[in-house]
């Protein structure tokens, strides 16, 4: 096998997730034959660091033997079961690990594959809660300007960027976007802090005139990841979780890109110290591994569910929901932020790499550079529209595997990467971005 003969061949029979097509070619795929650690090889000799964790998902390197081995184990014992009439073991321990770990008292867990999958289940359970609880009024979902929370139907009407979305507008339920909290948007001279209150006053107005028709409220906790890791104060999600509770709206914490430890602490919803109604989680959660995604939710929602009737129940499904061998990827991943103390271990990485950019925190064209627990983030000033594949291309020469966001450049590494490879991730940043001063 060759890279040459892959992508050929992949050209001919895949069509690509979010791709325009034809760009490729131009820009050629990228073959991979193997990882290791934050390593992806090619079939040539090539390798690329993983500087974006695939998508938002490894947490601890690719091919990663602990959960090489969990998954191996499993496997031999039980690859999937129905989870409709049948229990397992994996996904009986995951929930209850999980409701020990996740803020409040999120004691049950409902599961999906994907990310997007958990948006939907989150959306139904509220509108369901509500509908069994005597408010068949509460219908509409509000969500925040330039929020992500997938691609599905129910998804995208709840996300606000337009390219995903503006082509498929008339196939979309109506969905009110409120003031992104993101404190790109500050005004001159208004703190971080500042606008988050601003955004909570204008998040208050609209709740205040419209909550007898919201069902809920959904939000990205700490930084929206696909509006260019836009990140925003804490006291937002506190004085949002006050206005829910005023106005009996849920909240649906949406972590599913910033949960395990992305944002620093397990989840993001710590460090506003508050609990949502759903919690979402997908990416991370199995390590990356396997798809598999969760709904966490509390008694509450739970009883207003249980009931003789059967149409009062829960009827959704996915046919994969609680998959065993991804239920077990997700306990090794738990077993090793217990055994490595992750969360602390992060700590002193973020530290390192924050020390390590000081060049490309005062490079001339770099603006806003930021950092939230394992993710960094700068724009880039340009005026070519084609800045994000052209750069793209850049750091591959780089041996740097990087994807912007527009003009967004951003970091989110697997929390195996080491002070060299920080070193290596910086300094070929340095050498695309100036390989691209054609660009500026
Ligand atoms: C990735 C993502 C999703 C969608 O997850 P998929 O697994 O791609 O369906 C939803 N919400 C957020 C915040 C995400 O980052």
């Amino acid at each position: 096998m060759s890279n040459k003969n892959l992508l050929e061949r992949s050209l001919q029979a895949v069509w690509h997730p979010c791709t325009q097509m034809k760009q490729h070619e131009m820009l050629p795929l990228v073959p991979i034959a193997r990882g290791e650690g934050v390593w992806l090889h090619d079939f040539d000799g090539g390798r690329y660091l993983d500087a974006i964790s695939s998508w938002w998902v490894n947490l601890f390197g690719h091919a990663n033997p602990r959960i090489n081995a969990a998954i191996r184990d499993q496997l031999d014992r039980l690859e999937h079961v129905m989870l409709a009439g049948f229990t397992h073991e994996p996904v009986v321990q995951l929930s209850e690990r999980l409701s020990k770990l996740a803020p409040g008292k999120l004691g049950h867990c409902f599961y999906g594959s994907d990310g997007a999958s958990a948006t939907e289940i989150a959306l139904k359970m509220s509108f369901h809660y509500w509908h069994n609880v005597g408010h068949p009024g509460k219908t509409g979902f509000v969500s925040l300007q330039n929020g992500y929370h997938g691609e599905t139907l129910g998804a995208l009407a709840v996300t606000d960027v337009a390219l995903f979305r503006e082509t498929y507008a008339p196939l979309l339920r109506h969905s009110a976007h409120v003031l992104t909290p993101d404190w790109r948007y500050a005004a001159k001279g208004e703190s971080p802090r500042d606008y988050a209150l601003r955004a909570a006053a204008q998040l208050e107005n609209h709740l205040a005139q419209h909550h007898a028709g919201i069902a809920a409220l959904i939000v990205e906790p700490l930084v929206q990841g696909a509006a260019g890791m836009g990140m925003y104060h804490p006291d937002y999600l506190k004085l949002a979780r006050a206005l829910c509770d005023k106005y009996q709206v849920h909240l649906i914490a949406d972590e599913i890109a910033v949960g395990f430890g992305r944002t620093g602490t397990l989840f993001a919803c710590e460090q506003a110290a508050i609990s949502p109604d759903f919690l979402c989680l997908a990416k991370g959660l199995s390590g990356g591994y396997l798809p598999l995604s969760v709904v966490m939710t509390t008694d509450e929602v739970y009883q207003a569910f249980y009931h003789d009737e059967t149409a009062r129940g829960f009827l959704h499904s996915h046919t994969h929901s609680g998959n065993a061998l991804a239920c077990r990827a997700a306990l090794a991943t738990l077993d090793i932020f217990e055994q490595d103390e992750v969360i602390a271990a992060n700590r002193v990485k973020a530290h390192y790499l924050n020390r390590a950019a000081q060049p490309l925190t005062s490079h001339p064209k770099v603006k806003n550079f930021r950092n939230c627990g394992m993710i960094w983030a700068f724009e880039v000033e340009t005026s070519d529209p084609a800045f994000a594949g052209k750069f793209f291309q850049a750091a591959l020469k780089q041996e740097l595997l990087l994807r912007p966001l527009g003009d967004t450049v951003y970091f989110m590494p697997p929390y195996v990467i080491n002070e060299q490879e920080m070193d290596m991730l910086v300094a070929g940043t340095l050498r695309a971005l100036d390989s691209c001063d054609s660009l500026f």
